[in-house]
């Protein structure tokens, strides 16, 4: 789960970490208060979503020449002006794809004056299975481009978690950033915050871009992205409050609802497996045969008449879809309670693309029976391979 950019500085600030005052705005009225509430003469305007590359977005509505969805402001009317410009509007980023993001949110910030930008960040390091600093000099720009241009400049070390956070990974962190005397104290005392931060929330990410360095010698936050390991959400209530449901994909919202994994892809054929590895060999196999999948789904071990309904329908809902592999393998679940499952399923969403099906497991003669006298127009298939290459065949066929 992810979260706002003034959720994950208000969170920060909680563990000491040092961020500029701000308030977020619903409204041109709240955001020219918010701007009152400050000290200024410089804030920053910056529009509140989930993907980052804001200021050198674009806006849809606006002029090709239009800033960005971060401005600086110097007076209360060229915060009523940006404020105006951005609410409603679509912001269009590096992240965000073509259709770009409506802008819902503003956060008012306190405008610092800027003499470096650094990047920090925290992830668990699937290498090491420990959590891990991505630290570097060159922040304010994208870090995909500095890895790929200048991987030198990025320095990585993980935590020992039997240890914790130590004095020499703080000193670590202020030598990749070249800070010595006081800056060096500061990186060393901010880095340990953000370590308690990410642990304390049973975070997946934190990454600060930029961590700025201010003309009077502040290391200060004016950037933060966080998102949560959702499997630990039920430890923190307050945390799911942070949620903001307007910026998940509305199918992905859905699949979450009924406990499924679902996440849209660009692909014609429609995926429903259960177990992620069998999805992911499902996925393989549709590419194998010339084709794309349209999503990746995983059903659980559980599949239900309800879920796989559900499924059906989060599919059917995607009008790329042009067929649909059914790939379940009845374990704990038997074959004929699947099959039946996806009949009664397939009748209630009145099913217009081709079908096939391939059950293996408990009961399989059964399921299969139930699937060929169901009359519908499902096409049974044997393997894996044999799935894949049928509802190949069938959509090019309808095509
Ligand atoms: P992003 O584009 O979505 O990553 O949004 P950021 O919050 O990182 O803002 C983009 C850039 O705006 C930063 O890299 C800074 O250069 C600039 N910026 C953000 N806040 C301030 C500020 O308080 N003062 C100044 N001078 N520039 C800022
Ligand atoms: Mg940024």
């Amino acid at each position: 789960m992810n979260i706002h950019e003034y959720q994950a500085k208000e969170l920060l600030a909680k563990f000491g970490v040092p961020v500029p005052a701000g308030f977020a705005a619903l409204s041109v009225e709240e955001a020219v208060e918010a701007s009152k509430k400050l000290p200024g003469p410089l804030y920053v305007v910056k529009a509140q979503i989930h993907a980052g590359g804001r200021g050198k977005g674009k806006f849809k509505e606006l002029p090709a020449e239009a800033k960005g969805g971060v401005r600086l402001a110097k007076t209360e009317d060229e915060v009523h002006h940006a404020a105006t410009e951005m609410l409603g509007n679509t912001l269009v980023t590096i992240q965000t794809g073509d259709a770009g993001k409506q802008v819902n949110r503003l956060y008012v910030t306190d405008g610092v004056d800027i003499a470096k930008e650094f990047y920090l960040a925290l992830l668990v390091d699937r290498a090491t299975g420990r959590v891990a600093f991505v630290v570097s000099t060159e922040g304010g720009m994208d870090i995909e481009t500095v890895a790929h241009d200048t991987p030198e400049k990025i320095h990585t070390f993980a935590v020992d978690p039997a240890t914790g956070f130590q004095p020499h990974h703080g000193r670590a962190v202020a030598k990749a950033l070249g800070l010595t005397g006081d800056l060096a104290k500061q990186a060393h005392s901010l880095a340990g915050k953000v370590y308690d931060a990410f642990l304390g929330t049973d975070a997946a990410q934190i990454e600060i871009n930029p961590l700025a360095v201010t003309d009077d010698n502040k290391l200060m936050v004016l950037d933060a992205k966080v998102g949560f390991d959702s499997n630990a959400l039920f430890r923190h209530k307050d945390l799911m409050e942070l949620r903001d449901e307007t910026e998940e994909d509305p199918a992905e919202l859905e699949a979450s609802k009924y406990d499924l994994a679902y996440i849209k892809l660009d692909g014609d054929i429609g995926c429903m497996v259960n177990g992620a590895g069998l999805a992911m060999a499902t996925m393989d196999i549709i590419k194998l045969n010339g084709m794309f999948p349209a999503n990746f789904l995983d059903v659980g071990g559980g599949a239900t008449k309800e879920k796989v309904t559900a499924a059906f329908k989060i599919i059917l809902g995607d009008p790329n879809v042009k067929g649909i592999l059914v790939n379940i393998f009845g374990g704990i679940m038997r074959c004929d309670i699947i099959a039946d499952g996806i009949v009664a399923a397939a009748k209630e969403v009145n099913l217009s693309v081709p079908l096939v099906v391939r059950l293996e497991g408990t009961n399989v003669e059964k399921g299969k029976e139930i699937l060929a006298n169901s009359g519908l127009a499902i096409v049974p298939a044997n393997d894996l391979g044999d799935a894949a290459q049928k509802i190949v065949a069938e959509v090019k066929k309808a095509a």
